[in-house]
């Protein structure tokens, strides 16, 4: 999503005639595009303009600006605490870079935008992407499900989606400019709704489009997956056999209490249902250990739920109260110690099921889009199987942005390895 934002807020400094350059020492305007999602996140924002302090001192026509949801959630702690900040500017303000840059021309002091709006989706205003494989699209924008634990609510206002036209026109134009996969981006995507149709509707509609070879959406919510997209799913080739089932937690009660409004025998019947319709369908997941309130037993449901699913791969962290929510109300936080020996047990859990996964794919081919030159030599390649595992390939005659069956000889920690096969060898299971 920030990866998407910035992509826009780009597209309109290339408009005012800026430019884009890597030597952060020649810079006349630095943007950081900032989350709250973790207090982590936040502490990297804070060093960070510390050290574009010492530039600014430096170069004190250097403009800085803090974007996005920090910039929503603490506008009052920056100004205060780092006045040389120049311009401060939440999600829906980005509209307004023009003319604020126009102003700044002539009028010192900061500048503050911070409106939440209920209608801004960024219709027409076409992203600066830089030339590559995947074009990430925005569908729509914000959250109403106000998970207890999370700030997204608060710091990117409530759910709205773009027009299904918009949004082809915009995937429409990232295949004319050379890009063959497109991934569907939302806080919630497929909450996605307009009068034309809900996401699978949507879904349909950009697999349609002529010159795309992979569409991946991210993130869905458990609740809001439904048998139409898994049959959208199912149905179409580019769309790939991967979904992104964030769990939260094996617990009901601490389900409940993260307001996730799913059970865990209900996500697990949900993991059969994807697994109906596509039988050989990657799942990766996001968990949180250590929410308030979590007793060893409810942590210990957690992992019986991650070693049933055994997903493919899992973001996984430990809860940071976020000030405002309802999660941080709760007077029986878990201690950091408690939190940091879950975490280390759930990655080794989550370690040993994603080789195990991986493991499993050696022997069949996949299809593997080939996205560059693989760290391990200049005569390897580096590409992704429909369920986003990256696999190492010895060159052939193949190009990049090509999609070649590979066979999968080898698995190593989170790596596929493998050799391209010609597609007359049919004795092996295609994936
Ligand atoms: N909308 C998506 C998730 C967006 S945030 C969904 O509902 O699944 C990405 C992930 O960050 C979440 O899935 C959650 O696992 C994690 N996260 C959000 N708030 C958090 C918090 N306060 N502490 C720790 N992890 C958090
Ligand atoms: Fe946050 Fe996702 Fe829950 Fe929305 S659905 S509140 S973005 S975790």
């Amino acid at each position: 999503m920030n990866v998407y934002d910035s992509e826009l807020v780009g597209g309109q400094l290339e408009k005012l005639g800026y430019k884009h350059t890597k030597k952060i020492d020649s810079a006349d305007l630095i943007f950081l595009n900032t989350c709250s999602i973790r207090e982590k996140a936040e502490e990297t924002v804070h060093n960070k303009l510390e050290n574009l302090h010492y530039l600014k001192k430096r170069n004190p026509k250097l403009l800085i600006g803090v974007l996005g949801c920090m910039a929503q959630n603490l506008k009052n702690e920056i100004l205060e605490s780092k006045p040389y900040v120049d311009i401060v500017l939440g999600p829906d303000s980005y509209r307004k870079i023009f003319d604020i840059l126009q102003f700044r021309k002539t009028q010192n002091g900061s500048i503050v935008d911070t409106k939440l709006s209920k209608f801004e989706v960024y219709n027409d205003l076409f992203p600066s992407r830089h030339k590559g494989i995947n074009a990430w699209i925005s569908i729509m924008r914000g959250c109403d499900k106000f998970c207890t634990f999370c700030i997204v609510p608060f710091t990117r206002g409530r759910e709205r989606s773009r027009t299904v036209n918009e949004i082809i026109k915009e995937a429409e134009k990232a295949v004319d400019d050379g890009f063959v996969e497109i991934t569907l981006l939302g806080q919630n995507v497929n909450s996605y709704f307009t009068p034309e149709g809900d996401f699978s509707y949507l879904l349909e509609r950009v697999a349609k489009i002529k010159g795309i070879k992979r569409i991946r959406y991210t993130s869905p919510h458990p609740q809001d997956i439904n048998q139409e997209l898994l049959k959208v799913m199912a149905k179409y080739e580019n769309i790939c056999n991967y979904i992104h089932l964030p769990l939260q937690s094996g617990s009901d009660r601490i389900l409940k209490r993260m307001n996730r409004t799913y059970t865990s025998k209900e996500f697990l019947s949900l993991v059969d249902l994807i697994k109906k319709y596509m039988p050989n369908c990657s799942i990766s997941t996001d968990i949180i250990v250590g929410f308030p309130g979590e007793t060893e037993e409810e942590f210990n449901d957690t992992l019986k739920v991650v070693d049933k699913v055994q997903f493919n791969f899992a973001y996984m962290f430990k809860y940071s109260s976020r000030p405002g929510t309802k999660a941080s109300q709760y007077t029986d936080q878990i201690d950091e110690n408690t939190k940091q020996m879950r975490l280390e047990k759930l990655i080794e859990h989550q370690r040993k099921n994603s080789l195990m996964a991986n493991r499993k794919q050696i022997g069949k081919i996949e299809k593997v889009l080939i996205e560059k030159d693989s760290k391990k030599s200049e005569h390897f390649w580096s590409g992704r199987t429909e369920g986003n595992i990256w696999t190492v390939i010895k060159k052939t005659d193949e190009n990049i942005k090509d999609i070649v069956p590979v066979l999968i000889n080898d698995a190593q920690g989170v790596t596929l390895f493998g050799e391209k096969i010609k597609n007359r060898e049919e004795n092996y299971e295609i994936n």
